[in-house]
């Protein structure tokens, strides 16, 4: 089969863009999940494009995926995410570290049009994740889950859930933490005996992505369902996390997307609207802002092609750890400000829901706060800067001056 190009992928995302720009608003205002738009990215191939070909997909790789999610933000967040999860994140880390079995009845669900949802946060468990209390219990063959997650982006439309727990031995100890995977249909009401979608949050933004809390009660996963990693369930809560990276690197890129959105929508303002007898765009303040603006989301870019191209050591299949981090905390946070200037430039009418200004600053603003915060991620810069396991506890602090 002949591999598509980037410039292909981009431009069918390009086409799709024009009916996913005219319907965002729908599903904001609505705040419904965008089903019309994700038939239309399964037909054109793009959910699950970068499964590789061995189990239906494009193997397409991740800076392919980021060309296509550019495109989608520009016109569409809720798009963009919904094709960032469908690529990156949950999938990957089941592609890369599940089971032959795991990865053909993943796949085919995923290209099917699902974007799987990643179960980590827990109300007592956000930036400390690995103090999360969901509980996977040794019974027989499997594992009993009890817990509780919140904020699980897709809880209620996802049909692939990938859920973190702490493994709990035969005889009573902690193991480390393990990857669960659960199948069903919330959408019609197939849900697993023990498996609850209890709420849905009210967001400011990305109002047609469900963020769901998830209940579990004794639910039932075999061992087949256990994605486990070589290195155990001890060190493998880092490998399968490791597949965070590529999600870091899409959620950048949606925010870059949405910026570079933005920026079009000023440099038309500029020159459309007439104010003191000329055009905006003739005053230099607003010169000055729109370059600064540009600046921005082509550095963006530039830092977000280059993680998306990287590896990480030890010949991981994933961006590298600090590229990622790096790119996402400086492309989320200029998309914020960009987005914000580009709202400015367009007064009061920015203001209102007759342009897309208003939703694009709403949607903008999660990304330095899902999928790892811009605080957690400088820490993870800066570690590695330093040299030092930077310790996150009040005890690990104290060991540090102590040391
Ligand atoms: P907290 O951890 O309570 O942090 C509060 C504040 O303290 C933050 O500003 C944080 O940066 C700061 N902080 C915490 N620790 C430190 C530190 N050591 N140094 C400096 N500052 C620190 N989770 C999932 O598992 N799956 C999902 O699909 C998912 N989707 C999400 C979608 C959205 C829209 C949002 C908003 C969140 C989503 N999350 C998801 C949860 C997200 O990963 C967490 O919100 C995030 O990890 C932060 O946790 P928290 O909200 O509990 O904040």
């Amino acid at each position: 089969m002949k591999k598509e190009s980037t410039e292909n992928y981009q431009s069918i995302a390009r086409e799709l863009a024009k009916a996913f720009a005219s319907r965002a608003s729908h599903w904001d205002q609505q705040r419904e999940y965008c089903w019309e738009n994700v038939d239309e990215l399964t037909a054109a191939g793009l959910m699950g494009m970068s499964i590789p070909r061995e189990f239906g997909g494009k193997s397409a790789s991740f800076f392919d995926v980021v060309t296509v999610v550019e495109e989608l933000a520009k016109a569409c967040t809720l798009t963009a995410r919904v094709v960032v999860e469908a690529n990156m994140g949950g999938i990957s880390a089941v592609m890369a570290y599940g089971s032959d079995e795991q990865r053909a009845m993943a796949a085919p669900i995923v290209l099917a049009g699902d974007k799987p949802a990643i179960c980590i946060t827990e109300p007592e468990a956000g930036s400390a994740a690995t103090q999360m209390k969901t509980t996977a219990r040794r019974v027989g063959n499997g594992y009993i889950l009890d817990g509780c997650k919140h904020w699980i982006t897709g809880g209620g439309v996802s049909k692939l859930y990938l859920i973190f727990a702490q493994v709990i031995n035969e005889e009573g100890e902690e193991e480390g933490i393990g990857g669960f995977l659960v199948r069903c249909d919330p959408v019609k009401g197939d849900l697993p005996k023990g498996f609850e979608i209890v709420s849905r949050e009210r967001t400011l933004g990305l109002c047609g992505m469900p963020e769901a809390e998830l209940r579990f009660e004794g639910l039932e996963i075999e061992d087949r369902f256990v994605v486990k990693p070589a290195e155990g369930f001890r060190r493998g809560f880092a490998a399968l996390m490791n597949a965070y990276n590529s999600q870091r690197v899409g959620a950048g890129t949606i925010a870059m997307g949405v910026a570079a959105g933005a920026l079009e929508h000023a440099k038309r303002y500029m020159l459309e609207r007439h104010q003191f007898g000329r055009p905006i765009a003739e005053f230099q303040g607003l010169q000055w802002m729109l370059a600064d603006m540009d600046t921005g989301v082509h550095a963006s870019r530039l830092m977000l092609h280059e993680a998306a191209k990287s590896r990480g050591p030890n010949n991981s299949q994933f961006p590298d750890p600090m590229m990622s981090a790096r790119a996402k905390t400086f492309a989320t946070e200029t998309a914020i400000k960009v987005v914000s200037d580009a709202l400015q430039m367009f007064g009061a009418r920015g203001y209102g829901s007759e342009e897309p200004l208003e939703r694009m600053y709403r949607d903008v603003r999660m990304f330095t706060i899902g999928g790892g915060t811009a605080q957690i991620l400088k820490t993870q810069v800066a570690s590695h800067l330093l040299g030092i396991k930077a310790p996150q506890t009040r005890d690990g602090y104290r060991n540090l001056s102590n040391a």
